[in-house]
């Protein structure tokens, strides 16, 4: 097993969460889907924050609400 991995506390608008931090390769394991090698991985919390969003939307059973796309402004 993954020795380096410990489970660390994210803190995501005020909602946290438990996560598995890889400190050797430093990316994150989710901590819904657990660690290991078939297990996802996340090189950002962005990354990992979204994809636990999906869990959390599936348990919750809440329709979810497509946000479109806000172009970006490039005034240079
Ligand atoms: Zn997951």
């Amino acid at each position: 097993m993954a020795e380096q991995v410990k489970k660390v506390t994210i803190d995501y608008m005020g909602s946290l969460f438990s996560a598995f931090f890889d400190e050797k390769n430093g990316f994150y394991y989710c901590p819904l889907c657990g660690v290991g090698e078939d297990k996802p991985i996340f090189f950002s919390l962005d990354d990992l924050i979204g994809h636990i969003r999906i869990h959390v939307k599936r348990r919750m059973g809440v329709p979810r609400v497509a946000q479109p796309r806000q172009k970006q402004d490039t005034s240079e």
